[in-house]
């Protein structure tokens, strides 16, 4: 499917930063920031670039990943996420040494029990260390 397809599919209007942003996330095997993103880009203007990534983010086509350094990561969602829900429900690696965080599919987040009058919206497991590149 092409980006422009994937766009219409999650109700996206298609402009050329849209097609372009996320074929920079389709194409890349680890998590991105804004900087990274704007390294694709002669020329982009931050504010776009922001609310591009927040439009992608409430429609499910990428997600946020915590992690603890200063900017926000994002990773295109490989599940059906859509508007209302985001399905990718799998773990991160964070190699300290390169810096590189990715998606781990294979890795299911586990289950936590609560205590009374608590409820989760969201539940992220991180995962820091030495990835396979650099061990
Ligand atoms: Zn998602
Ligand atoms: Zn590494
Ligand atoms: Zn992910």
């Amino acid at each position: 499917m092409s980006s422009a397809e994937t766009l219409k599919r999650h109700h996206l209007r298609v402009t050329d930063i849209r097609e372009k942003v996320l074929e920079v996330f389709i194409n890349s095997s680890k998590a991105l920031s804004n900087e990274d993103i704007e390294k694709h880009f002669a020329k982009l203007d931050r504010i776009t670039l922001y609310r591009t990534l927040k439009t992608f983010e409430e429609s499910g086509l990428i997600h946020k990943i915590p992690h603890s350094g200063q900017s926000p990561l994002f990773a295109i969602c490989q599940e059906d996420c859509s508007q209302h829900e985001h399905l990718d429900q799998h773990g991160h690696f964070h190699c300290l040494k390169c810096g590189e965080t990715i998606c781990m599919d294979e890795v299911n987040v586990p289950s936590i029990n609560l205590p009374d009058g608590f409820t989760a919206q969201q539940r992220h497991l991180v995962i820091e260390g030495k990835c396979a590149k650099c061990t």
